[in-house]
């Protein structure tokens, strides 16, 4: 997927990621890309728009 969220919603874990069951690192990428979300929604003072976009910019998480 290009993007992981529009508007006010966004997608973390299995829903964004798609990890294979195989490669035992689904559990910490949901953990991870949520941790992240949460860090960027809060540094823009819960604006969706700022917060999502922030989280779309940092590292790429399915590689993490
Ligand atoms: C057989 C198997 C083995 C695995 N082994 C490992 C492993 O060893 N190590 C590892 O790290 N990962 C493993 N994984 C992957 C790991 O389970 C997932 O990556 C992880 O659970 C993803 O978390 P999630 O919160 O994104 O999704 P989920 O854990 O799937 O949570 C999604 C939740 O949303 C709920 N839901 C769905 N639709 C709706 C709706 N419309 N309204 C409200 N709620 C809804 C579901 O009931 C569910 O509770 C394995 C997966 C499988 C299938």
């Amino acid at each position: 997927m290009e993007h992981w969220s529009t508007g006010r919603v966004g997608l973390v874990g299995d829903a964004a990621f798609s990890a294979s069951p195989m490669s035992g690192a689904g559990t910490g990428l949901a953990l991870v890309g949520a941790y992240v979300l949460a860090g960027e929604l809060a540094a823009a003072d819960w604006d969706p728009a700022v917060g999502f976009a922030g989280y779309e910019g940092v590292t790429d998480l399915r590689s993490a």
